[in-house]
This record gives C-alpha cells, structure tokens and sequence, in this order.
C-alpha cells in the first residue's frame, strides 16, 4: 500500500516556546517525504491543544490558517497527554490512512517518521519507536523510568521497552484502538495488547528543545499507578501472598509464646505487643490501599464518561 495519507499527530499542553521549532522541523519533514512519495500530497500534521494556558493555541491556529498541511484541535480543558493523544487519532483517522504520533518537544527524531512510514508500506501495523539510550534524560528520570518498565514486565503487563509514545498507527490499528473503551488510557500496554503485526525502529533520545517537562513527579506516579492497576491484577495476588506470610510469622510466634509461658516465663512483651500492633496496621493499611487503587478504577471506568471534548477543529 504506497503513498498513503500520513496525519502526525503532536499533543501540546503548554508548548509556546517549542512550537515554532517543531512546526518548522515536522513541516520540512513532511514537505519532503510527500516530495519523495513516500506520503500523499494531502498529509498534515495534527496538533492537539490539551487545554494549554499559554498562546499554544494561537500559534497552532497560526499555523492551520496559512497551510493545508497542519491542522489544529483544541480540546475543552487539559485531559492529559494519553487522552490528548487519544483525542488525535481518533480525529485523524477519520481521513488519514496511517498515523504517527510524536511529542511536541522533539525529544524524539522525528527523522525516523520515514523509516517507520516505510515498515508500514512493508505490511507493518504498528512500529513503535524505541529510544537506543536515555543519555539526554536527567540521571532520576532514566533510572525512575526503567525501574518501571521492568516492574511493569514483573507485573505482567506486556510492553516494549523503553518505547514511549512515539508510534505509526494504521488505520484499521486505530480504529480497533478506539474499541477499547477505557478511560484510564495506558496506550503502551494497550497497542501492543492489540496484537498486529509490529517492528521497531530506534533512536537517541535527544534533549527537549525548550520548555519544561509537563509530566512533573506526581503525574509520572500516578501514570506509572495507572499502567500497573489497568492491566495487571497481580498486586491484588501479592497481597493475598503477604497476608500468608503473616498468618506464618504470628503463628510462629504464638508457638513460641506458649513455651515461655509453659517455661514459666513471665510475659514482659509490650513493646512488641506494641511494635506488632503498628506494624500489622501498616500492613493493612498499605494493602487497603492496593484494592482501593483498583476500585477507584473501576469507579472511572464504570461512569464511561468520555475521554475528552473538542472545542474547535481547524482543518
Ligand atoms: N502533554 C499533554 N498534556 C499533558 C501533559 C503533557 O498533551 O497534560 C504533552 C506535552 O505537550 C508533550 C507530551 O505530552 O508533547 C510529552 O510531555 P513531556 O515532554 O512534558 O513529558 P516528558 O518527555 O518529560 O516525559
Ligand atoms: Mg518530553
């Protein structure tokens, strides 16, 4: 299937300062591979503002107003990148046979979008971008992100390493995509759940070109509780595993605690008495918390709200 209508979609919260240098690098790109024929003539770039308060917007509008080949969403409100992407492909595939999406700061290369529009053309559904090192990231951010994905792989929960967002999408994988109905999205467990024929190219990952990072600890926490508690009821099992563990240990320790009284042993044990009370409590507590995660899902999910509003669509 050659020359294909490609639509890269960029999700944008706050990217003022790094937009002018992503739209002239995603333009040039895109200006060459239609001049290639890798893509058709009526390929576009999709920006999505996830609610961003600085002029993000009007830049994009900016950019959609003078040029057929960019296009702008404004969603109603920040949802956050996963459902701003989501909001995105559900957008483009509506006329774009295939879709790449890709961050607004550039930390990915985008110089491997023809690379991957070419996997697809070899039969590919999806191809998913993988980063070769993480020498540009901060020595917490690189260590914080690879401890989750191999406790992501612990739990269960099938994901390519060190991929990221950075993605080419068919339609036909979008549109099964836009099937799933949940609402706490974890898109890098969820496509390669999907199961179509995939490959990978690799990159460096480079520094963001500007701006700040807008995934701050807090949200990289709760996108890390997220991926685990979608797809993974393991936690639930270790719990069920602790709780034996204990059940073992007081049992060893009423064993022991009949022998000293049958010894004539008097019982002095407050403090341990004590130290097993609090302990026992911050067991629990921490378990409670495990299934609460869980039943805090299926709240959100059982609303089905939808994942996101759109505003205005400049085309
Ligand atoms: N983003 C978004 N909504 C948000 C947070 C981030 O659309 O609520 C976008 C952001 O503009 C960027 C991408 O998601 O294009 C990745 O964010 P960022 O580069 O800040 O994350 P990091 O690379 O530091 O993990
Ligand atoms: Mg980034």
């Amino acid at each position: 299937m050659k020359n294909s209508i490609l639509s890269i979609v960029v999700p944008c919260y706050n990217e003022q300062e790094v937009l002018p240098q992503t739209n002239e690098r995603l333009r040039a790109l895109l200006d060459g591979m239609m001049r290639d024929n890798l893509v058709a003539e009526g390929s576009y770039i999709l920006y999505v503002d996830d609610g961003s308060a600085d002029q993000t917007w009007e830049l994009i509008a900016g950019y959609a107003a003078g040029d057929t080949h960019v296009r702008g969403l404004k969603l109603v409100g920040n949802v956050g990148h996963q459902n701003a992407l989501m909001a995105g492909l559900d957008t483009a595939r509506a006329d774009a046979d295939v879709t790449v999406s890709i961050d607004a700061d550039l930390q990915d290369d985008i110089n491997v979008i023809p690379e991957m529009v070419k996997k697809f053309d070899a039969g590919n559904d999806v191809v998913y971008g993988v980063r070769r090192d993480r020498k540009a990231d901060s020595f917490f951010k690189r260590y914080t992100a690879q401890g989750f994905y191999k406790f992501m792989a612990r739990m269960g929960v099938k994901s390519v390493y060190n991929h990221a967002d950075c993605r080419l999408m068919s339609r036909r994988a979008v549109d099964t995509l836009c099937m799933y109905e949940e609402r706490n999205l974890f898109l890098r467990g969820l496509v390669p759940l999907m199961g179509y024929k995939s490959d990978s190219v690799y990159y460096d990952r480079l520094e963001r070109k500007a701006g700040e990072s807008k995934y701050p600890m807090s949200k990289m926490l709760s996108f890390a509780i997220d991926g685990i508690t979608s797809f993974s009821v393991r936690p639930l099992r270790l719990i069920f595993f602790l709780g034996v563990l204990f059940l073992l240990i007081s049992f060893g320790i009423l064993v022991y605690v009949i022998m000293a009284l049958c010894q004539g042993r008097g019982v002095q044990g407050w403090a341990s008495l004590m130290l097993s009370i609090w302990f026992v409590g911050g067991c629990l507590l921490v378990c409670l918390s495990v299934i609460a995660a869980y039943i805090g899902r299926i709240y959100t999910e059982s609303k089905h709200r939808p994942r996101y509003h759109i505003e205005q669509y400049l085309k």
